[in-house]
């Protein structure tokens, strides 16, 4: 067994597995993405190598990037280091996880995975929104709006008609489009939509709004999107370093 597949967390190195942080402290080479926090590689030896691969857009195709991915991966872990592949949140979740996981088989190398704390639940869950409330919702959907340029991109009917809770990752860019669909399929303009930006980080911010309102708020990506009843649980912890801040001290004493 030579690569770990590692969830990293939504951001804050504590939200990271102690499994996690086990194998993180003994590799040889630390191959990271984009949105892990750099605050995460303190727990790595002060010898590893740390590879960023961060991906940025316009910096190659998606697939070429991956590629070259796979490769290192690969070289590594022939090379005969302990190979740690940190991903933000979990690595299953839109992370391309199973990629990379099929090339290091394919190339006769092992890979053990060790899951995260996806951004999808660990976020709104920080932000005071519980992802499913018994007599509020009990769908969870979780989708991708990375490739949202056609009206044919997501089943906006099923997901209207689910009258569930919709997390929506990576969709800053195309929530306007998003958001008319789904009330062109028939869910309610006033649907609560709780958006968390950079959650787990010292500058998380919280933006309440409507299904309605949400092509209009001022929001940047990294951004988890809940649309549903729950979202409307998000004033009750309050904003981060606002009134009910004191609540977050109490929390991050434990
Ligand atoms: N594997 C990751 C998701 C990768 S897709 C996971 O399980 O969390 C990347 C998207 O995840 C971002 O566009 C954003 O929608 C969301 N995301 C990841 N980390 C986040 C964070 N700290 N705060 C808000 N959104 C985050």
């Amino acid at each position: 067994v030579s690569v770990f597949l590692v969830g990293a967390g939504p951001g804050d190195p504590d939200l990271l597995t102690l499994r996690g942080a086990r194998v993180l402290s003994s590799a040889d080479v630390v191959v990271v993405d984009r949105l892990v926090d750099p605050r995460m590689l303190e727990l790595a030896r002060a010898d590893a190598r740390i590879v960023d691969v961060g991906k940025y857009p316009g910096a190659g195709s998606a697939a070429e990037d991956q590629a070259a991915i796979n490769e290192l991966l690969i070289a590594e872990s022939r090379a005969g280091s302990l190979v740690v592949r940190l991903k933000g949140g979990d690595p299953n979740v839109f992370g391309r996880g199973a990629e990379e996981v099929a090339a290091l088989t394919d190339a006769g190398e092992q890979v053990v995975v060790i899951p995260g704390i996806t951004s999808a639940i660990g976020v709104p869950g920080l932000a005071g929104i519980p992802v499913t409330a018994r007599g509020e919702s009990s769908v969870l959907t979780v989708v991708s709006g990375h490739r949202v340029d056609d009206d044919d991109a997501l089943p906006y009917n099923a997901l209207a008609a689910l009258d569930g809770t919709l997390v929506l990752l990576m969709a800053v860019e195309h929530r306007a489009r998003i958001a008319q669909r789904l009330i062109e399929a028939g869910m309610d303009p006033r649907t609560p939509v709780g958006a968390i930006e950079r959650g787990a980080t010292s500058d998380e911010r919280r933006v309440a709004t409507t299904l309605a309102e949400l092509g209009m708020v001022d929001l940047r990506a990294p951004a988890v999107i809940v649309v549903g009843a729950v979202a409307a649980h998000m004033g009750a912890l309050g904003q981060r370093g606002g009134p009910s801040s004191r609540l977050e001290a109490i929390a991050a004493l434990v």
